[in-house]
């Protein structure tokens, strides 16, 4: 299978996103079609196309990064009062992009979104 994702394009730097942070191993940018105003994504630098190719240190700096960034958007101007983390591993699970990658949701009253 291919290996190639838009999110490896990201990472290094050839496709453009607005990143909200990065360091050695993990990026942080907005979600393309957010499903709700704040929406971001969380992913490893180094390649994983799911949980089982994911070195596990790196999935938990992923959530430390994704705990922090849930904290920023409550004092953001999102002002949400919620925030759902969501992750799909494997198609029937709703992956669409093979990098994976962390969901950070943030949720307001009434924000009309299912999850
Ligand atoms: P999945 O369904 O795989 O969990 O979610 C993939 C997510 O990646 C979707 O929310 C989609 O909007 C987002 N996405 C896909 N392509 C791009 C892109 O080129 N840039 C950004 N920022 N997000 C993307």
């Amino acid at each position: 299978m291919d290996p190639y994702t838009i999110f490896a394009d990201i990472v290094a730097g050839r496709a453009p996103s607005s990143k909200v942070y990065e360091d050695d191993d993990v990026l942080a940018f907005m979600d393309i079609r957010p499903m709700t105003p704040g929406h971001l994504l969380v992913i490893p630098k180094i390649p994983a196309r799911s949980l089982a190719e994911l070195d596990p240190a790196i999935g938990g700096k992923l959530f430390q990064v994704a705990q922090r960034l849930a904290a920023a958007l409550r004092q953001s101007e999102v002002r949400c009062d919620g925030v759902n983390l969501f992750l799909a591993d494997g198609v029937t699970a709703g992956q669409e992009v093979f990098h994976v990658h962390l969901h950070v949701i943030p949720r307001t009253p009434g924000d009309g979104f299912g999850l």
